[in-house]
């Protein structure tokens, strides 16, 4: 049972709107065309784990929670690729996605990756799920459960060659998951109870802890106004006759303002004034945004010139229309 679903991490949906709203003339603006390739990439490689993971297990005794953030007693964040939680053994799964070979040299810790002949140094794996499982042996202790921890990282990307690292923690493809799974059934027999389990999935729910999103950048960097996705971004559209079209295409998108004030949130703010509306989206009359404001049903505080409204996190695939 998937307790905590994989959501698009904000880091890509941040590179994803700079990739529609960054002039490509913008000197920042191939950086952020790889990085959101990267993470596209690195994005699909967990939905395909999650995937196989959820298609190898029992719903009725393999409770999942994908992408788990926390902050630990000490104050410092976690983010956890995959927690598997079962009668016998909680699971601690980090997921990589590298092209090129892979290396781990113990004594310095110090994991690279080689590719067309350049040398890269990459985060430790080993280092961070170990960490991770520190903070859940510690907690485990605290709450009284007593679940034996186990690692996996696994290779998302069936090219990648895995070359010398270290037998523990196992770093395998995505393709050996049957395998480990069945040598943990066989390794563990049930040491707590479903209710146990369930109390652990609560504690670990009422703790989970987003990271905020922090990058913001000046308007004057970006391209303002709805933009036309079939144009590929390039054309700002125009508000006629309740709907938004394409001077470019002609394509007519009552829709199209949802990207666009996703955009706006996640460069910008998450709150919008009316005339911030209008200066965004190009339009003079303070009646028509008040009216598109409506309709949009955002939720707002405050009054008069001070009302600002909430652009919610979901507004692309919940929008009114
Ligand atoms: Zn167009």
């Amino acid at each position: 049972m998937i307790l905590l679903e994989r959501k698009m991490p904000n880091k890509l949906s941040f590179a994803n709107a700079l990739v529609r709203r960054l002039n490509n003339k913008h000197e920042h603006f191939d950086y952020y065309v790889k990085l959101a390739n990267r993470l596209q990439a690195g994005y699909k490689g967990e939905l395909f784990v999650d995937r196989l993971l959820v298609e190898l297990t029992k719903p009725e005794k393999h409770f999942f929670i994908f992408n788990y953030e926390c902050i630990n007693e000490f104050g410092f964040p976690h983010q956890i690729d995959t927690l598997l939680l079962s009668p016998e053994f909680l699971l601690i799964i980090e997921i990589k996605n590298i092209s090129g070979r892979v290396d781990y040299e113990e004594d310095k810790h110090q994991l690279t990756r080689t590719l067309e002949n350049t040398i890269e140094s990459f985060t430790n794996p080993f280092a961070q799920i170990r960490r991770h499982g520190q903070y859940f042996f510690r907690l485990l202790k605290r709450l009284k459960i007593p679940l034996p921890i186990e690692y996996a990282i696994v290779s998302s990307n069936p090219s990648t060659i895995i070359g010398k690292i270290p037998k523990h923690p196992p770093f395998f493809h995505a393709s050996g998951l049957q395998f480990y799974l069945n040598k943990l059934e066989a390794k563990y027999k049930p040491v707590v109870t479903n209710e146990q389990l369930v109390e652990l999935a609560n504690y670990l729910n009422s703790n989970l802890k987003r990271s905020e999103a922090k990058n913001h950048i000046e308007l004057c960097h970006i391209k303002k106004g709805v933009l036309c996705e079939i144009c590929n971004y390039e054309f700002q559209m125009h508000y006629k006759a309740g709907t938004w079209c394409c001077p470019k295409c002609r394509v007519r998108n009552k829709k199209a303002i949802l990207q666009a004030l996703d955009d706006y949130r996640l460069l910008v703010n998450n709150y919008i004034t009316n005339q911030e509306f209008r200066e965004f989206f190009g339009i003079d009359s303070m009646h028509v945004a008040s009216k598109l404001l409506a309709r949009l049903g955002l939720t707002s505080e405050g009054e008069k010139r001070g009302r600002r409204y909430l652009i919610p996190e979901d507004i692309v695939n919940k929008g009114p229309f």
